[in-house]
């Protein structure tokens, strides 16, 4: 079992000399460049509103750029109002060897799928990201553990490269940043967070109508079916070395009864989380027969990121996941005794 490291900043990695490699890779662009952004497969607020608002900003500042992401492609609620989507193209369709391929919100080569290709063929690689695990992939690394989302980096990109935050751009790395902060509730919402969150929000955000977006609001027939997971939930209490589990499934004969389709599921870990007798809080979702998506959850116990790099997956200490295959009894008692 994985105990917890004491809360503090990690070292902040990117130094003055990431910085001017980043800025010289966008400077030093041929004419008429190809700039392809990439962010990772079944991509969250943070990967989607990162690269965008990235994306935005670079074509402010004179650059044309191309976003997308893995198969599956295509945007469901509630990131199908980010700001920004005219960039983006269908993944078969992006360009082989891009001038320029920047990463947002990917930990490791692995989480850009059949784009991960590109590491070979661009002329240079900035990964953007703020995974601890993150494999430093690419040849100008932009990494910061202590970001509370990738779109902190963002912001100290276009920062530097002298690029006014505007209502679009800030709409796209504000959903970034509440998504990945819980809503700004979790661990690394520190007072840089706030005054992010407060210039973005300058620009004339409407914040109650992005949240409500983003959290607090799912089709009736999810909600039910949400009511049906969490009426199977079980509590463990002497699972994760007496720190306690709670863990659900949902299954595509869920999503069947309730007409619902896989991203309503989302949210279904923040609901089952809330127990307090447990540390730990796991969701399986189906994907196929025997395929699942698993996302951990702690309230600091247990380094669930280090639990799901060892199940071949990743994340960070509190907030992880990874995929698995059997039977729910099956990938349940793989999580037990990895915990
Ligand atoms: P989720 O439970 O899907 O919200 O994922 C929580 C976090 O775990 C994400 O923000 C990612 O950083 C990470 N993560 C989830 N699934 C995987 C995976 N299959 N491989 C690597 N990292 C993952
Ligand atoms: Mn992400
Ligand atoms: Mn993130």
């Amino acid at each position: 079992m994985s105990t917890a490291r004491p809360v503090e900043a990690p070292a902040r990695l990117i130094t003055e000399a990431d910085w001017s490699a980043a800025l010289a890779a966008l400077r030093d662009l041929p004419p008429d460049p190809t700039v392809l952004l990439v962010c990772h497969v079944n991509p969250d607020g943070d990967a989607l509103g990162s690269m965008l608002g990235c994306g935005l900003g670079l074509v402010a500042y004179g650059v044309p750029v191309q976003a997308t992401f893995p198969a599956p492609y295509g945007l469901a609620p509630p990131f199908d109002q980010l700001p920004g989507q005219e960039l983006l193209i269908d993944p078969a369709t992006a360009p082989v060897a891009p001038d320029l391929l920047i990463c947002f919100d990917a930990a490791s080569a692995s989480r850009l799928g059949e784009l991960a290709d590109r590491l070979d063929t661009a002329g240079a690689t900035i990964v953007v990201d703020h995974h601890a695990s993150n494999t430093r992939f690419g040849g100008i690394h932009l990494v910061d553990p202590g970001a509370a989302a990738t779109s902190v980096v963002v912001d100290g990109l276009l920062d530097r490269l002298g690029v006014p935050l505007d209502e679009r751009i800030a709409e796209c790395l504000y959903v970034a940043l509440s998504t990945d902060t819980g809503s700004f509730k979790f661990d690394l919402t520190t007072p840089a967070v706030h005054e992010l969150a407060a210039r973005l929000l300058a620009t004339g955000l409407r914040p109650a109508e992005i949240s409500r977006r983003l959290f607090d609001s799912r089709p009736f027939g999810a909600m039910k079916l949400y009511g049906d997971v969490l009426a199977r939930a079980t509590l463990e209490p002497g699972a994760a070395g007496g720190r306690g589990l709670v863990w659900s499934y949902a299954t595509l004969t869920d999503l069947d009864r309730h007409g619902q389709e896989r991203h309503v599921l989302e949210g279904l870990i923040d609901a089952v989380r809330v127990a307090e007798e447990a540390d730990v809080a796991c969701v399986l979702k189906q994907v196929g027969t025997t395929e699942w998506t698993v996302s951990l959850r702690s309230k600091g116990g247990v380094d669930v990121g280090a639990v799901a790099v060892g199940l071949g997956g990743g994340g960070h200490r509190l907030a992880a996941g990874f995929t698995a295959y059997g039977s729910v009894d099956e990938v349940l008692a793989v999580i037990r005794s990895s915990l």
